[in-house]
């Protein structure tokens, strides 16, 4: 029998669990062995083998082979889990892309054998970043059109830009760059909408990252999309080409607005995310303007047309939600959508404040989104943290809303169940992918450490991450870009800027 890592049986009775684990007591075929009985067989179920011990068994450590593909130690792990549990010293063993065992140091124990090993050197280590929002490209713009009203900034503005400079090569590029700046800010996924996607998708894939990508949808002529009468069809053949064809790759579709795509684009691009099982990303209720609009076409708010209209539902990401009522909060946790909050973006354009306590105490699933880089201007998701946490404490004069713990669940674990990918990432537990990132504490700023939550949402930032592990792979080391030639891309946005202004 070829050598497996792991095997994964069912049987069809706990006796024959017994019996096989008996029998292969002494394999050195399997570094674990994991039966199970009954019908039903889910990949996530049987990683828990350890919390029920009358159905699932395991015996490790069979043979000398390295178990793990990597194993990073001597950190404090912060899981993000339920009851956000932290391992002042832990370490975390990765095989096979997956988190397979996560536990607390024990001296004099030797440390499980993997073909890598990452010393976090008493830093934090957590799950990677979750960027809800953002419109990836859009750094080609970064400080071009700042400090100026929102629907100025997009007509006079971005929108004349994109039309000029947006083509495949350029949204590549762009992509790039940005997929960078997330990785070395500490982002293991980001969820896109914007136009020429599948320039986007190749660059994801050559930068490692996992993401949800939606080509956008407006009912005007669009870069890449010169009839809007194509525009939903388009939205679809991007699924249809990208589906399913890499791991780390998911697809979505991205209407830009209730006051940009018609009823009838907006019924349609449902429809296929309804048929492909994908996300429906929107802008809603973004600014007073759009709901005086929305009401007065269809003399209801902007959440209640998209209810109205059936847009609404678990798989759908509302974005910026700031004016919204409690009738259509309840609306929302009704129909489970998840929200994504974009505070710097929001604050700089001066759009307003989602209620962000307010969505929690319904239990909406609520992730944190940096929006694209012409209004933020950065991807980093630490400032992200650090911003939602003090506007909501000055606006209600109160310091005890939103919590660190609160709100580092909001960019990790929030932020997965808000774009759907709650069973796969979003917190550092056995089963899960293995997206994980590392802080370096080894700096003044961020001595002493007496809370790891409090530290990264208040005092950390960005550049204070040192590896990014997503999948199972390294893909930033010692700050060092793994996956791609940062040099030559940067030199590539110098030289498009260079155009853009002249
Ligand atoms: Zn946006």
């Amino acid at each position: 029998m070829r050598f497996q890592r792991n095997l994964f049986l069912r049987l069809a009775t706990p006796k024959a669990c017994t019996l096989t684990l008996a029998h292969f007591r002494h394999s050195r075929h399997f570094s674990s062995l994991f039966v199970e009985h009954g019908k039903k067989f889910s990949a996530r179920k049987n990683t828990n083998f350890t919390t029920n011990g009358l159905n699932y068994y395991k015996m490790a450590n069979m043979q000398k082979d390295p178990a793990y593909d990597i194993v990073v130690f001597n950190g404090a792990v912060l899981t993000v889990n339920e009851s956000f549990e932290v391992l002042e010293n832990g370490l975390v063993c990765i095989a096979d892309g997956r988190l397979e065992r996560i536990e607390a140091a024990t001296p004099n124990r030797p440390r499980p054998q993997a073909r890598q090993t990452i010393d976090a050197r008493g830093g934090i280590i957590m799950p990677g970043l979750v960027n809800t929002h953002t419109h990836a490209a859009m750094s080609l713009f970064r400080g071009l059109a700042d400090d100026m009203a929102l629907m100025t900034w997009l007509n006079d503005y971005i929108f004349k830009a994109e039309a000029r400079w947006l083509n495949p090569e350029n949204v590549y590029t762009a992509t790039l760059l940005s997929c960078a700046e997330m990785l070395l800010s500490g982002t293991t996924t980001f969820c896109d909408g914007y136009f020429f996607e599948d320039a986007v998708a190749e660059a994801v894939q050559e930068s490692g990252m996992r993401a949800i990508l939606g080509q956008g949808i407006v009912d005007f002529p669009a870069p890449g999309v010169p009839d809007p009468k194509e525009n939903v069809a388009e939205a679809l053949r991007f699924i249809q080409r990208w589906e399913g064809k890499s791991h780390l790759v998911g697809c979505g579709l991205f209407c830009h607005s209730p006051y940009t795509c018609s009823e009838e684009t907006l019924r349609k691009a449902r429809n296929v995310a309804d048929e492909t099982n994908t996300l429906f990303q929107i802008h809603v209720a973004e600014t007073q303007s759009e709901v005086a609009q929305i009401e007065e076409k269809h003399a209801l708010s902007p959440v209640q047309y998209l209810d109205r209209i059936g847009i609404l539902n678990s798989r759908t990401l509302v974005v910026h939600a700031i004016w919204v009522d409690d009738a259509d909060i309840a609306c929302m946790a009704e129909r489970g959508v998840g929200v994504s909050v974009t505070t710097e973006s929001e604050m700089k354009l001066a759009s307003g404040v989602a209620p962000v306590p307010a969505f929690l105490k319904e239990a909406i699933a609520v992730g944190l989104g940096t929006d694209g880089c012409a209004s933020n201007n950065n991807l980093d998701m630490f400032q992200e943290m650090d911003f939602v946490a003090k506007l909501h404490k000055a606006i209600r004069l109160d310091p005890t809303v939103l919590d660190a713990g609160q709100v580092l669940t909001l960019a990790t674990r929030g932020g997965a169940e808000a774009i759907g990918l709650a069973d796969r990432i979003g917190s550092l537990e056995v089963g899960k992918k293995a997206d994980l990132i590392i802080i370096d504490t080894n700096k003044p700023h961020l001595r002493p450490l007496y809370d790891p939550a409090s530290q990264l949402v208040y005092a950390a930032g960005g550049s204070d991450v040192r590896d990014v592990i997503i999948d199972g792979s390294a893909v930033v080391r010692e700050r060092q870009l793994l996956t791609m030639k940062i040099e030559a891309v940067m030199e590539e946005v110098a030289r498009l800027a260079g155009q853009i202004v002249s």
